[in-house]
């Protein structure tokens, strides 16, 4: 990974004090909360769990009411709706915190007012902390959060425990309250956005899993993004787990940070509490060292055995903090059932000798560039879309070594035509074209991979309905 050109000052991290305003919020007293955003199902869902057990909910979103027509329909009768502008005068109404949707920054004007008037903002996160019961197990890192969140979900339910998993991965945590019970697991994928805003979360098994630039459209530094993730931990102690890649330069620092046991999980340091010597997984329990063959997963890929190794500490730390003792065999027969998630390396289809390959999942340089290792040179990738601030120039220098050809869509076309002129591409005015132009560039035994490196929502609603058209593409040849 090359952080060069990020001013990354991470060695002077101080999680504690990167806190900005400590709240405490008197759940029980059922006061005003003004839900922030509602263009996003966690907003929806929030508001109608908190009018449902008697708050006094406002609902507020810049949007239109013509654009939320069909959200507003879905909200409980008792929420008040103000939408169309989002004005700090809204404040004067004395609520008593704001639940912040995950989508929306904490610089607009009605957030920095509610911070100066000392007023408690929480993320969604937080709001279902204070009312889910059990254990949590929550998952962050830059890349692989959900594959790791649902085959760590996978594996324990198929074993048997009252797992369910939500957060960033599209299921509103919130959604999960009313299920749980005091023996159940919440496995949660959490974003940076999400944990921004959580101060008294608290769970007993945390996994970091790794750092590459992202989201450097929000943040104005690596730092402000890594400081975000490892919120995750800020009150985490001696009698919870850590997981975390000891191959991450930042995240193996980052980890001594938080006060919680250490699991760490490694390709390249045999020392580690998870290893991969390229054939075997020795992982370390109590006193032993259980070997673990990973050759029938059904997820491929180097990146996968790391989340997959995450998975496994994660899992026998649950089983130990409850008490049981982990069998391995069971735990290996669950992870080899679990298929991969949709849009993440999919095998589509393979054409006349050609393979299609849906990664639209991969939004960052970074994930591309796991793509590239995961599928060779012998690839024509389909990449762009709209940008998040990262450097690109590392895009156009990992497609120049990795791939045979590239096809470029979406806004950052301009950008990239120029970036990439040394290397051998063309450009594309919509997907069915894109796909075409690959189609006809590749030669049998090659494989076709849309792997954009960046955001949907210049022509697409979301990452999924870019996968979705690419495979209608496919399809349509
Ligand atoms: P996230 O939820 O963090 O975006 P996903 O599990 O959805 O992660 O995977 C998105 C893409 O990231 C995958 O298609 C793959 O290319 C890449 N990826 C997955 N796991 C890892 C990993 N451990 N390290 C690096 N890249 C990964």
């Amino acid at each position: 990974m090359d952080y060069r050109d990020y001013p990354c000052a991470y060695w002077d991290l101080d999680i504690k004090n990167s806190i900005g305003i400590i709240v405490k919020i008197d759940i029980d007293k059922k006061g005003k909360v003004l839900v922030v955003g509602l263009g996003f199902r966690t907003g929806l869902t929030s508001a109608n769990f908190l009018s449902q057990r008697g708050y006094k909910v406002t609902v507020s979103d810049n949007k239109s009411v013509a654009e939320l027509t069909e959200i507003i329909k879905k909200l409980d009768k008792n929420v008040d709706v103000v939408v169309g502008k989002q004005s700090p005068e809204i404040l004067d109404e004395n609520f008593d915190f704001l639940v912040l949707s995950p989508g929306v920054p904490a610089s607009i004007p009605l957030i920095v007012e509610a911070n100066k008037r000392a007023l408690p903002v929480i993320s969604e996160v937080e709001l279902a902390y204070y009312f889910m019961s059990g254990k949590w197990i929550a998952i962050t890192g830059t890349d692989g959060k959900s594959t790791t969140t649902s085959l760590t979900n996978h594996i324990l339910r198929t074993i048997g425990y009252d797992s369910r998993e939500g957060g960033n991965i599209g299921v509103p945590l919130i959604s999960l309250v009313e299920k749980s019970k005091d023996d159940s697991v919440t496995v949660a994928e959490l974003s940076s956005f999400q944990l921004e805003t959580v101060f008294d979360f608290h769970p007993g098994i945390a996994t970091l899993l790794n750092l590459a630039p992202d989201h450097l459209d929000r943040y104005d530094s690596m730092d402000h993004y890594l400081q975000a993730k490892l919120r995750i931990g800020m009150n985490m102690g001696s009698s919870d787990y850590l997981v975390y890649n000891l191959d991450d330069e930042v995240i193996a620092y980052s980890a001594q940070q938080i006060n919680a046991k250490g699991l760490s999980f490694s390709i390249n340091d045999c020392n580690a509490d998870c290893f991969y010597d390229g054939q075997t997984i020795f992982l370390k329990d109590e006193n032993s060292k259980v070997k673990i063959d990973p050759s029938n997963l059904l997820i491929r890929g180097i990146h996968n055995i790391k989340n997959f190794m995450a998975s496994l500490l994660m899992i026998q730390s649950y089983i130990r903090l409850v008490g049981d003792d982990p069998d391995y065999n069971t735990i290996l027969k669950a992870a080899c059932d679990y298929p991969g998630l949709e849009h993440r390396l999919e095998y589509v289809a393979t054409i006349d000798g050609v393979t299609y390959i849906n990664d639209s999942k991969a939004t960052t340089v970074n994930s591309v560039k796991t793509a590239i290792a995961a599928c060779g040179k012998d690839t024509v990738f389909i990449v762009g879309g709209r940008a998040k601030g990262e450097n690109y120039g590392l895009l156009a220098e990992a497609l120049r070594t990795g791939v045979r050809h590239s096809v470029l869509i979406g806004e950052t076309a301009d950008e990239f035509e120029i970036l990439f002129s040394h290397i051998s591409h063309e450009r594309a005015a919509s997907m069915e074209e894109a796909v075409k132009k690959a189609k006809d560039f590749a030669r049998s035994g090659d494989s076709v991979v849309l792997s954009p490196g960046c955001a949907s929502f210049d022509m697409y609603r979301d990452f999924e309905e870019r996968g979705r058209d690419f495979k209608r593409c496919v399809a349509e040849l």
